[in-house]
């Protein structure tokens, strides 16, 4: 298991799509590629309001990263809907349902049997897959185990 952090040459492909790359597109950006859980586009805001960056922007701003794919979009245990920034590659998020921490783990091959034989049942060319995998991590289940002692 590997835990890469996210490379994306951001500046190059907001370049290439012909839009600005903002010192606010920066800063939040900057958030999601050095943050190790998911977040919502509230708390992305509440982290960014000491740099002057208004909820507005931050919201419109994951929308784009996320139509530029650059973000991807998952839920935690709640089902609130929560961003990264994925790694170049084929990758998968493995993603605390409790506190949204991510591990990313290194996905080569993974379905490759699966695919064969889905393609096989239904006929389809199979170019790809887009999976989550949901869990708690093992301080989450810690945490847990202690309330439970307490009652
Ligand atoms: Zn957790
Ligand atoms: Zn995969």
């Amino acid at each position: 298991m590997t835990d890469p952090k996210p490379t994306h040459d951001i500046e190059a492909v907001f370049h290439q799509k012909g839009i600005p790359f903002t010192r606010q597109r920066r800063q939040i950006w900057e958030f999601f590629a050095g943050a190790d859980r998911a977040a919502t586009i509230a708390e992305t805001a509440d982290a960014l309001r000491g740099d002057g960056v208004g909820q507005a922007t931050v919201y419109r701003t994951v929308q784009l990263f996320n139509d530029l794919g650059l973000l991807a979009r998952v839920q935690d245990g709640q089902g609130e809907l929560c961003y990264i920034a994925p790694p170049i590659g084929h990758s998968h998020p493995l993603v605390c349902g409790v506190c949204r921490r991510v591990i990313r783990f290194d996905g080569d091959g993974d379905l490759t049997e699966l695919e064969a034989l889905l393609g096989a049942e239904t006929g389809f060319s199979i170019y790809g897959h887009h999976l989550e995998v949901y869990g708690i991590c093992p301080s989450c289940q810690q945490t847990r185990r202690e309330g439970d002692d307490g009652e």
